[in-house]
């Protein structure tokens, strides 16, 4: 095994560096699960869970990944036979879409290139299309992992509302959720998929559903046979507190979460965004810089779509990325993201969500230009003092 020394750099857009106050929380011996303090310690976390999600309406945590979260979610709204549309924008939405699929859930998807965000006209196209309003739920990903894009959650409930259309919007915030505003109950979101280990700061081990009351009712009467997942036994109303996680709680996922929700509690979550913007300006700036040369470009090709947590950065034919992912990690301890499905090979992804400041990106920058100029990538000169003229105009100067 390679001795790496120093803070290994985990720049990859999940799981993301976890905050020593939550590593800390986490060590301490298993508790009583049902005695007075768990619940009232998890009753505490289910409630503060939901001005993260900007809803009212009950959250419910799973021991699970994102991907059992996308399954939650589908399971208690959605039968065999049922169909949805997809609207694609990278890997995460097509991976979604097999999910569905493997739960008999018929899938209609509208093409994308993986460049360009969900166009909200096309949606409402085939909302409009969709006479006999056979659409259940539209299953939508809000920031793309695989492409660095984010989508209009709000064009989306519009084009939904100008079509007249009762497909429920169900949408994937897994990469979004505490680094880019998202107004659950404002927008008209009917269910919130969120996962622990991106913006939240916390291992990897919980998923979320953030759940409307429209949805809910759709969850009452119909759904998939389901029993782990059942947002019904979940319930707080449900007075065994037991329930709540069907069966014994993941109470140590519970204090790293807690711990995090104080700390974004603590930050503000306008200034965590703020944060994520600034961060995710200063890499662009310099992936920008770099691009003039010709060997790689910034995937996403409209400005206003870039993610405000990851970006992904498309290499020209002939440049390996993963020879470039290698050296950067067994050089200079830095780990970023390979390029995804049709983007295997071809593209790096840099993680900046979570608990990462200005000085871990400038880092993560500069062994990125070394790594280029020990392999030979032409890069485009003056990235570090762009990333660092964004960063000193974002702090007001
Ligand atoms: C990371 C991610 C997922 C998958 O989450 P897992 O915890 O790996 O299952 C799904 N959707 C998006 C947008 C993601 O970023």
């Amino acid at each position: 095994m390679t001795v790496r020394r120093g803070r290994n750099f985990l720049q990859t857009p999940g799981p993301t560096n976890i905050p020593e106050r939550v590593l800390r929380a986490m060590h301490q011996p298993a508790w009583e699960y049902s005695g007075p303090d768990f619940v009232e310690l998890a009753r505490q976390c289910l409630y503060d869970i939901r001005p993260i999600f900007k809803t009212e309406g009950e959250v419910f945590i799973y021991a699970s990944n994102g991907h059992g979260a996308w399954e939650a979610a589908l399971s208690n709204i959605l039968a065999p036979g049922d169909k949805v549309l997809v609207p694609e924008t990278g890997l995460f939405s097509f991976a979604w879409s097999v999910v569905a699929k493997q739960l008999g859930v018929t899938i209609d998807t509208i093409d994308n290139d993986w460049r360009h965000a969900i166009d909200p006209d096309q949606v409402e196209e085939r909302l409009r299309a969709d006479k006999a309003g056979e659409y259940r739920a539209i299953l939508m990903v809000h920031t793309e992992t695989a492409s660095g894009i984010t989508s209009d959650i709000q064009a989306m409930r519009r084009a939904i509302d100008a079509a007249g259309h009762s497909a429920l919007l169900v949408v994937d915030v897994i990469a979004s959720l505490a680094c880019t505003d998202f107004r659950m109950d404002e927008w008209g979101v009917d269910v919130a998929i969120g996962g622990s280990q991106k913006g939240l700061m916390c291992p990897p081990g919980l998923g979320f559903n953030a759940v409307s009351k429209k949805a809910r009712e759709v969850g009452e009467q119909g759904g998939s046979p389901r029993s782990y997942w059942d947002w019904r036994s979940r319930s707080m109303t449900n007075p065994e507190a037991y329930r709540w996680f069907a069966g014994t709680a993941p109470e140590h996922m519970i204090f790293g979460l807690c711990e995090a929700l104080v700390m974004l509690a603590e930050e503000g979550l306008e200034a965590a965004f703020a944060r994520h913007r600034r961060l995710g300006d200063c890499t662009r700036a310099a992936v920008e810089a770099w691009a003039t040369a010709g060997a790689m470009e910034l995937n996403a090709l409209v400005p206003e779509q870039r993610a405000e947590s990851i970006t992904t950065i498309r290499m020209a034919e002939g440049f390996d990325a993963k020879a470039f992912q290698s050296l950067l990690r067994d050089r200079f301890n830095v780990a970023v993201g390979g390029g995804l499905g049709q983007l295997d090979g071809k593209a790096f992804r840099i993680g900046h969500m979570g608990d990462v400041n200005e000085p871990m990106i400038l880092g993560t920058l500069g062994s990125i230009e070394a790594a280029f100029q020990i392999l030979g990538i032409p890069y485009g000169e003056g990235a570090l003092p762009a990333a660092i003229a964004s960063l000193a105009q974002a702090h007001g100067n």
